[in-house]
């Protein structure tokens, strides 16, 4: 194998281990783990390996000029199914990913569909309806009309697309299919590459507390603690959640954690959430926390006293990362929180340890968070 087949079609971006294998070049050889070559080629090749993007160093940048073994298929006419494609837009000349709803001899109506900011990894989008944009010709908003030859069609496995009732996950990175389809484009209708701009109209927050909570006084806390501990490569936290008032409208919920290792600074902190439901969300957000706030390739041990998250936990682990959302969302609705803590673990490289201790064994940190 060579770097170029494990890159973008414009060579920019490494591709996730998922996309690789769907390739041709792969298919008498197919493994869904991902191996440990592809980490450590990840670590040689990544511009910033750590922040979970995928793009080059520039040294491993390679154009190419052919579809690097990539099957490109036309949506297909004789069905009725509501697939998904990919189009270039005219009006908004980006990009388009969206839903076939109407079939008219050679052109398709399309609905747009756009990325769920909170929801997508960078690996898996996760994609809802537009409710308007640039993109729209139509009365019925947001679609528009386009020619099959300018569509790709995205081959998705039915089973784990549906993440809940109107949010699909693609397989693949939005990247891929930008340039999946300018590439198409400039092959079919010979057009000039510069026609089509590498566009940012998405962004992904590198930084994973900037990504995952809301802009505020939490979010400058976080910021605060991630900043005290960047240069730890060990830490201990004991964390808790507790409900308080779960019989009022304004229940909220309050979490604490502390860091106790003395290989780093001791940290307490304590946050309230409103409008939280359940006393094993809370839990799992004191976890998110202390995840959250760990630098990079560190190796983190959580005391905590829910043994339900740390079965879970060791449930998700072994599954194969990325999670597809069939682990994810069949369950409950923690999965939310679930999703966004693995995600914190692979794309941050964390290793994390668990242990159990008793609930509310009076140390002083339950003082802590009822106060
Ligand atoms: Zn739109």
């Amino acid at each position: 194998m060579f770097i170029d087949q494990l890159t973008s079609l414009n060579g920019e971006f490494l591709l996730p281990w998922s996309s690789i294998t769907s390739r041709i070049f792969t298919q008498h050889n197919v493994t869904s783990i991902t191996p440990i070559w592809f980490k450590t080629l990840q670590n040689i090749v990544l511009f910033n390996p750590s922040s979970g993007s995928l793009q080059l160093k520039s040294q491993f940048i390679f154009r190419s000029n052919n579809f690097k073994g990539m099957l490109l298929q036309l949506p297909p006419m004789n069905t009725r199914s509501k697939s998904f494609v990919v189009t270039w837009n005219y009006n908004s000349n980006t990009l388009m990913i969206g839903r076939i709803i109407d079939r008219n001899n050679n052109n398709l109506h399309i609905e747009h569909w756009v990325p769920n900011q909170t929801l997508s990894l960078i690996h898996q989008p996760v994609i809802q309806r537009c409710s308007g944009c640039l993109c729209n010709t139509e009365s019925l908003s947001c679609s528009t009309w386009s020619p099959l030859n300018d569509t790709i069609f995205i081959v998705t496995s039915k089973k784990n697309q549906k993440v809940s009732e109107g949010l699909y996950r693609l397989p693949s990175p939005l990247f891929e299919y930008q340039q999946q389809i300018i590439h198409h484009m400039n092959f079919s209708r010979q057009i000039m590459p510069y026609y089509f701009k590498q566009q940012k109209f998405w962004h992904f927050e590198d930084n994973l507390i900037k990504r995952y909570i809301e802009k505020g006084s939490l979010q400058n806390q976080l910021l605060h603690y991630q900043n005290i501990f960047e240069s730890s490569t060990n830490l201990e936290f004991y964390t808790d959640g507790s409900l308080i008032d779960p019989a009022m409208n304004t229940m909220s919920m309050g979490f604490a954690l502390i860091q106790s290792s003395s290989a780093a600074p001791y940290i307490e902190f304590a946050a309230r959430i409103e409008r939280w439901p359940s006393s094993y969300r809370a839990e799992l957000a004191a976890i998110l926390v202390a995840l959250i706030i760990s630098p990079m390739n560190s190796t983190i041990t959580i005391f905590t006293d829910s043994k339900s998250s740390i079965d879970h936990f060791f449930y998700l682990q072994q599954q194969q990362l990325p999670l597809s959302p069939r682990n994810l969302f069949k369950e409950d609705s923690n999965n939310y929180l679930w999703t966004i803590i693995m995600d914190i673990i692979e794309i941050n490289s964390i290793i994390v340890k668990f242990f159990k201790i008793q609930s509310h064994s009076g140390n002083h940190y339950n003082d802590l968070i009822r106060s």
